[in-house]
């Protein structure tokens, strides 16, 4: 089989499966320019990648062939890489805005963004030492507070990794999830918007979509 017609049978496996409201990000970290290309030739457009390096020189090679892409940012992001980042064309999201400190670097840079970029705030359900994200639901709150009324900056919702290093892998990332939507909800009734959730990885999303994920992230099970 080409990769194409590899590529082709796990979008359709994959897309049949989404319920109304969830959609597929596909994760092309480590992955070659080439691969992004097929899937963006099936009529795939939303793309993440983890290193702001990585995602710029792919983005600046697929800004001409691929102009409807939306790219998403999900890894760990460093403040001294925002201007980097924000210089990247079809910038659509930022899955992993991790502390008030990062967010508040968000917030001064915003000017230099060409178009309106998504942020999801990471919230760490799994309180995994090794995981980042807000702690608590008063700190989420106030940097969701500071969010609103962004030129530039839109909240868009939130995004939480399930537990990896357990014996109960399921239930666990379950608990994940159920915590993440009960936060969201919290969020959208205090300020009266609606938000997304991003949770959901290659090995958990199963049951990301029974809990109505907005945004599962995929990379291995679509490339392997
Ligand atoms: C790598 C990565 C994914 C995708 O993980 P897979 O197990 O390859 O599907 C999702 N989210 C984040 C934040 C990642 O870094």
């Amino acid at each position: 089989m080409t990769n194409k017609e590899k590529f082709e049978k796990k979008l359709s496996e994959i897309t049949h499966k989404l319920p109304a409201g969830s959609k597929l990000l596909i994760v092309s970290k480590t992955r070659p320019q080439s691969d992004i290309e097929i899937y963006y030739a099936l009529g795939h457009r939303d793309f993440g990648e983890n290193r702001v390096q990585e995602l710029e020189e792919k983005a600046l090679a697929l800004k001409d062939k691929c102009p409807e892409i939306r790219w998403h940012m999900i890894g760990h992001l460093q403040s001294n890489k925002i201007n980097a980042l924000f210089k990247i064309p079809h910038l659509y999201a930022i899955h992993s805005v991790h502390d008030r400190d990062l967010l508040d670097q968000l917030i001064k840079a915003q000017g230099k963004l060409s178009s309106p970029v998504n942020i999801f705030l990471q919230y760490n359900t799994s309180k995994e030492a090794e995981k980042s994200g807000f702690e608590t639901y008063t700190d989420l709150k106030m940097a969701a507070n500071a969010l609103i009324k962004n030129e530039k900056l839109n909240l868009a919702g939130v995004m939480t990794m399930g537990t990896l290093r357990t014996d109960h892998f399921e239930a666990e990332a379950r608990r994940c999830f159920e915590e993440l939507n009960v936060e969201k909800c919290k969020l959208e009734a205090e300020y009266g918007v609606r938000l997304e959730t991003s949770m959901g990885m290659s090995q958990d999303y199963q049951i990301a979509l029974e809990e109505k994920s907005n945004w599962i992230r995929l990379g291995t099970m679509m490339f392997t």
